[in-house]
């Protein structure tokens, strides 16, 4: 993640925060801590999402406090010389305030002795429930310090609330700042997803061997080479039958000419995610009966993306997805009108859940299944993004005619809602979706 430059945007969205918290309260957002992966390797560092919303801010071991009046201090690690000739720069305190538009900023070695002291005689204390391992821990050892100290006139907080709650209804809708950088991060994907089609196609004409972590490979290409800092999840490269399986992650498998392959892959761009799916055929030709699916779920697709407005109910494109795929498994095959009755009948009953097993849509932001609340009534608003990705998955035991078996199919796009009125934006329109377009490209 990289520092944006613009610092103002973070001091807008603290201004907003402190406005939206209970009067006389204070909030704490740590960011993330390192984590091990091996023996004494760590994972690449990635702050937090609530707190890199707030501070833009990328160094571990660091911590914002904001109270309601919108007084902001950082914790962060101090200078030190030695440590950053082995680690890399520091910000450190001094430089830290004025460089993040921050009232104060002090070393994280100070946070144990100067909590107390800034939390007492505020009567709400917000921090982020349950995402910190260990942090309850911390704010019943501060409530305790605080309480010994009653006879020098400190009250400790009365009511604890979780921070996320307000943090999450902030995140759900996205500010320009963060739809262009979205609108970058689907881009950079969008052509990822293309540089692996090409490749993939270009592999199979020439007798290569290929193997899904081949087209992983050029995902991972594409995504660095632009300036993204990661994928944004694990990339899911499922050649052939493993496409059905679907949290199958890219692996070893080979790629044949006439099956397809499932692209579930999306990269992080300062802190965004983007999360596209393609499907294609391995050597750049559809079959028959891989088209009649694909078609039903690209069908499914655009009528979802259609109700995807303002003022729509959140399962609106969902339910309107659902009709067009569960009428497809009628009209292939895939399910029996004689056993399961009508379309109506088949949604009613959920015989659509051996091919069609997930929901449509999830939050997308900084986060790939971005927070932000899912209750009804939960109306689209602009500036809401969101994805759609329907799909169709036949698997060999399911009782399908045999022509389908080891299909699986998803298409998947990043959907920003557009003003009242105005059509939503396909954040991943740059990713070819019609069939046609697919194999026009892959002959190229
Ligand atoms: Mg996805
Ligand atoms: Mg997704």
């Amino acid at each position: 993640m990289n520092t944006a430059p613009d610092t103002t945007v973070y001091a807008r969205r603290r201004k907003a925060l402190a406005q939206a918290l209970r009067p006389g309260s204070i909030a704490l957002i740590p960011t993330a801590k390192e984590q091990v992966r091996n023996r004494d390797s760590h994972f690449p560092f990635r702050a937090d999402s609530y707190f890199y919303y707030l501070t833009g801010f990328t160094e571990p071991e660091s911590c914002l406090l904001i109270d309601s009046e919108g007084h902001s201090t950082l914790f962060c690690l101090s200078k030190n010389i030695e440590r950053e000739i082995w680690d890399g720069y520091r910000l450190g305190p001094d430089a830290a305030a004025a460089a993040l538009q921050l009232d104060h900023a002090l070393p994280i070695e100070e946070l144990e002795q100067k909590i107390p002291e800034l939390l007492a005689n505020h009567d709400t204390f917000y921090y982020p429930f349950a995402t910190h391992p260990g942090l309850e821990t911390q704010v019943q050892r501060w409530l305790g310090v605080i309480k010994g100290r009653s006879r020098l006139g400190q009250l400790a907080p009365t009511n604890l609330a979780d921070a996320c709650t307000v943090l999450d209804a902030m995140r759900l809708i996205k500010d320009a700042s963060e739809i262009a950088t979205m609108r970058q991060a689907a881009t950079i994907s969008a052509q990822a997803h293309c540089r692996a089609m090409r490749y993939c196609a270009q592999r199979l004409r020439s007798g290569q061997a290929t193997f899904e972590y081949h087209l992983e490979a050029e995902l991972l290409h594409e995504f660095r080479h632009h300036g993204s800092e990661a994928p944004a999840y694990n990339s899911i490269v499922a050649a052939g039958a493993n496409a059905c399986v679907l949290h199958y992650r890219a692996d070893r498998a080979p790629v044949r000419a006439g099956e397809l392959v499932l692209i579930d892959a999306g990269c992080e761009l300062h802190g965004y995610a983007s999360d596209i799916t393609r499907t294609f055929p391995a050597d750049g030709r559809f079959t028959g009966p891989q088209r009649a699916l694909y078609d039903i779920v690209l069908a499914a697709q655009q009528a979802a993306i259609a109700c995807t407005q303002a003022g729509q109910a959140f399962n609106a494109p969902h339910e309107a997805a659902l009709r067009i795929l569960t009428q497809g498994m009628l009209d292939t095959g895939l399910l029996d009108k004689n056993t399961v009755g009508n379309v109506d009948d088949a949604i009613a009953s959920k015989a659509y859940l051996p091919y069609y097993m997930h929901r449509t849509s999830h939050w997308l932001g900084m986060d790939v299944h971005d927070c932000g609340s899912y209750q009804a009534p939960n109306l689209l608003r602009p500036g809401m993004v969101l994805t759609i990705e329907p799909g169709l998955y036949v698997r060999a035991d399911s009782g399908a005619p045999t022509a389908y078996h080891h299909i699986g199919i998803r298409i998947e796009d990043d959907i920003l809602v557009g003003a009242d009125g105005q059509k939503s934006e396909n954040l991943s329109q740059a990713a070819p979706v019609h069939a046609d377009d697919i194999e026009a490209l892959m002959r190229a």
